[in-house]
């Protein structure tokens, strides 16, 4: 047994998945299951997800000596402020948010003595949420990484390591900054364009015709990601703003790019940008 009583708040596809995952390798004890809706919280009593459930963050994280906070990324630091005068001595909270930087910041400012903060992004997800959508095998072979900083604290580090290998997943670690940049690009990015694409599709009048039904695979294919919670994206795109105004601008300026060559008809010009990207594309393991 490796936690006793571990807190999940937030019990959707992140935290359910990590609880089932623990629960599935015998290693813990009790699991709470802490959020808003009575009703996704009995959800996740029927599926095995977790014992107890509170709707009182405060009154639920009593006594666990593991906090895996998975809500939506601009609520973490709140969460963390409500719960923190109830966190047990020697208390690990841990979270699966997007965005690294700024809640590492805040959470560990937050922090009581004695109690440690380690942060972390599991690179797994659906565009489905609430604990109906989690699954045990969620982070099997998917990777995990872990944000410490200077003063995290090196045993908590190791003991959230465990936990996340234990789910199947493959840790590292890397600086809070530096992972935003990086997310931005790859995940962060290909959202906003996804919702955007649809955005414009949706809008688009092509004679009083709803464009929408003409969809076929690729269309779907390529915005299921815009299928995913608002909410959620909207706190990512807001918490992680510069690194994502950037990728932006990076990424107007290669559509900018192509709609030069297309409107010059400059079919060696296309040609190579499609190549180009294609390579890219098929490189990817
Ligand atoms: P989710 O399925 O919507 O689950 C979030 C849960 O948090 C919901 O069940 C919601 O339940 C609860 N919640 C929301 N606001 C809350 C608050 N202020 N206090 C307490 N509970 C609250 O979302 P998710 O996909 O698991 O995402 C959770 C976190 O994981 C986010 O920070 C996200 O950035 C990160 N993440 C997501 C993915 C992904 O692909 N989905 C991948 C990696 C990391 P109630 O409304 O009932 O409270």
């Amino acid at each position: 047994m490796i936690v006793k009583r571990l807190a999940v708040i937030g019990v959707g596809l992140i935290g359910g998945s990590f609880a089932l995952a623990l629960r599935q390798a015998g290693v813990v004890g009790s699991v709470v299951g802490i959020g808003r809706s009575r009703a996704n919280l009995e959800d996740a009593i029927a599926l095995g997800i977790c014992d107890e459930l509170s709707q009182d963050a405060l009154k639920g994280v009593q006594g666990a000596d593991m906090v895996f906070i998975s809500v939506p990324v601009c609520s973490i630091p709140s969460v963390l402020a409500e719960i923190a005068p109830a966190l047990a001595p020697g208390c690990i909270v841990t979270d699966g948010g997007s965005v690294k930087m700024a809640i590492t910041k805040e959470c560990e400012a937050l922090m009581p003595p004695g109690c440690h903060f380690v942060g972390g992004h599991p690179i797994a997800g659906t565009e489905h949420s609430g604990a109906a959508a989690s699954f045990a095998t969620l982070y099997r072979g998917k990777r995990c990484i872990l944000t410490p900083t200077e003063s995290t604290d090196s045993a908590a580090l190791e003991t959230v390591a465990r936990l996340w290998q234990l789910t199947g997943a493959e840790v590292c670690s890397m600086e809070p900054g530096h992972h935003d940049r990086i997310f931005a690009e790859i995940s962060h990015l290909p959202h906003a364009v996804a919702y955007a694409l649809v955005h414009a599709v949706g809008t688009a009048d092509v004679e009083g015709e709803n464009v929408l039904s003409y969809t076929a695979g690729g269309f779907r294919d390529f915005t299921r990601i815009a299928s995913s919670d608002p909410v959620m994206w909207r706190d990512i795109a807001l918490m992680n703003r510069e690194a994502l105004l950037s990728s932006i601008d990076g990424f107007s300026a290669s559509l900018a790019e192509l709609r030069r060559r297309i409107d010059c008809s400059d079919k060696i010009g296309l040609t190579e940008f499609f190549t180009t990207a294609k390579q890219f594309r098929d490189g990817i393991v």
